[in-house]
């Protein structure tokens, strides 16, 4: 058996052995790829972007993952906050999902810690069963950074590390876009101007070289299509097929806009000024034909209404999202964005690999599409050999292992969105009856009704994208509750309910402790930014 080389085992600074990337496309995901393909495999690396056909310019939260490729980029934090008018993202909090007037939270990261390998869920569950905390409390009152959204806390001091450790950050998707790009040239990227109209085909199907408008045909080794939901490569030269989600996730476009001031103004009762200022969570609302999103930056908020166009005409979902937010009407811009909502099964087909929008798109309700693009970098860089002449081509890359990882990475995101919706118990408009009536893929299906009668979540064995706390933040507010077989191992622990209930209330005044000796997020974004025009 021949033995694969893999990529970076050996990469070469030799010119003249290295091997030569071209991305297509210069959204996120073209000079994300760019910059890590680069660092990553030591590769010769061009960008090839349309000056013509403007990135999509929508992106606007993240995931912790993004916190990982900072730092393996070796980006200081502070300078990726200025260059990206990012602010930090604690928590996603939903609003008139549930129901209207329903609120819950989404936080990052887990509540307290697990007591025997036992998540705390079941802990504080006891604990309401047996009367030792009330009735009214939530699971998320154990959660660190729900704490801190809901104080208005940054998570960190200025100069030192955060204390909570999940965190994401919102930021200026156009901002994004330039700051990666000087990423990847400063790696040594390649940066060409043309648009790519089509491709040369060799006898064994793939791609030998690039036709571009007004200049001379650009060769590869790989081909990486980043040019969004065009799909310039993968569709219209490597015919790749598409699987449309949008029976299961019925929402197919967006109305985007921009607000002046960062305030909640849903905060709260009680709350003051400078803890409503530049809320570190996006505020999600359940709307007549879908959802909206809030996403505080530093210079303004980042509004957008996701709609089913089968429910709401476009001019309706503006006046209804300028309404929420409490916009001009007469001077607000916005901007429709149609969305194609599925996943191609083999984005890698020969020597071309899409990453984006291009190999797979759901709607952003958990902010995970700049993470998919980051999920198919790393399992790229696995899947590739060594960057040598002798090595780097089609018969040593492995198609066939990336394409059913990002398989099974897309359907566990499209899983989790779907819960948010078949959980919910609104049927007060057309748009709700049929989003919480869809046909459940089976693999949803056999997880709920796991939880509900053993209490476990069953997750992937590999890198799962979504952890079992997530899945408790989201079921928990509909009223569906893990089984009781989990809860009987903590039963076995033997902890008597007094200790339980001392043990829940030193988490949450642990943690209402460190709230009080942390700034407000208000406080700490101006401070990374004053810090740069004082220096
Ligand atoms: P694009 O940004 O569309 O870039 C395509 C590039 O290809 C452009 O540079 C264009 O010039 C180039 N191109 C196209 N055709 C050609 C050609 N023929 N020749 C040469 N170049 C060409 N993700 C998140 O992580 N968080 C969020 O909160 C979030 N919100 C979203 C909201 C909405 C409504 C939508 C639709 C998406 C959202 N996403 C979010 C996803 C995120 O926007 C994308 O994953 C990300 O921007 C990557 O886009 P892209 O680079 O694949 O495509």
């Amino acid at each position: 058996m021949t033995s694969r080389p893999l990529a970076g085992q050996n990469a070469s600074n030799d010119p003249d052995r290295r091997c030569h990337v071209v991305i297509v496309g210069g959204g996120t995901a073209g000079w994300m790829s760019a910059a890590t393909l680069k660092r990553r495999i030591g590769c010769r690396v061009t960008v090839v972007e349309s000056a013509r056909l403007p990135p999509i310019g929508v992106g606007e939260a993240t995931i912790p993952a993004m916190v990982d490729w900072i730092e393996n980029m070796g980006i200081d934090e502070d300078e990726f906050v200025r260059r990206t008018g990012a602010t930090y993202k604690l928590a996603i909090r939903f609003d008139d999902w549930v129901e209207p007037t329903h609120r819950y939270w989404h936080p990052f990261g887990i509540c307290g810690c697990p007591i025997d390998g036992v998540d705390l869920i079941h802990a504080w569950r006891r604990a309401v069963r047996e009367g030792a905390v009330s009735a009214d409390s939530r699971y998320t009152d154990y959660s660190f950074q729900r704490e801190l959204c809901q104080h208005g806390c940054a998570p960190r001091r200025p100069g030192s590390p955060s204390m909570a450790r999940n965190y994401a950050f919102h930021l200026d998707a156009g901002k994004l876009a330039e700051f990666l790009k000087d990423v990847a040239m400063n790696e040594g990227v390649r940066h060409q101007i043309a648009e790519v109209t089509g491709a040369e085909l060799d006898e064994n199907g793939n791609i030998d070289s690039l036709h571009l408008e007004g200049q001379p045909a650009l060769e590869a080794d790989l081909y990486v299509d980043c040019t969004g939901f065009a799909s310039v490569l993968i569709e219209r030269v490597m015919r790749s097929s598409w699987v449309d989600w949008s029976d299961q996730l019925i929402c197919d476009r967006a109305v985007t806009l921009r607000l002046p001031g960062q305030d909640d103004t849903n905060a709260t009762a009680g709350s003051d000024r400078e803890t409503r200022r530049l809320p570190p969570y996006t505020i999600s609302t359940g709307m007549n034909a879908g959802w909206s999103w809030q996403i505080p930056l530093a210079e303004n908020t980042g509004c957008g209404y996701v709609y089913s166009s089968r429910h709401i005409d476009d001019e309706t979902a503006r006046r209804e999202l300028i309404s929420l937010v409490g916009a001009d009407p007469q001077t607000t811009q916005s901007k429709i964005v149609p969305m194609r909502i599925g996943m191609r099964p083999r984005s890698w087909v020969g020597n071309c690999v899409a990453l984006g929008l291009s190999s797979g798109f759901v709607e952003p309700l958990e902010s995970t599409g700049i993470f998919l693009v980051q999920r198919a970098l790393d399992e790229l860089v696995e899947c590739l050999p060594e960057a040598t002449p002798s090595t780097f081509h089609s018969a040593f890359f492995d198609h066939e292992l990336f394409n059913a990882r990002m398989t099974d990475v897309y359907t566990q995101v499209r899983d989790f969105l779907l819960m948010h919706y078949v959980v919910s118990r609104r049927r007060d408009t057309p748009f709700w009856v049929n989003a919480t009536s869809v046909e459940l893929p089976e693999s949803l299906s056999m997880l709920l009704d796991e939880y509900v009668t053993s209490g476990r979540v069953r997750l992937p064995e590999r890198d799962p994208t979504f952890a079992e706390a997530n899945h408790h933040f989201i079921l928990g507010p509909a009223g569906i509750h893990p089984g009781t077989a989990a809860s009987r191992q903590l039963a076995d622990v033997a902890m008597p309910a007094d200790a339980v209930a001392n043990l829940l209330h030193g988490i949450q005044s642990r943690h209402l402790d460190i709230c009080e000796s942390l700034p407000t997020h208000s406080v700490l974004i101006d401070s990374i930014h004053s810090s740069a025009s004082a220096g």
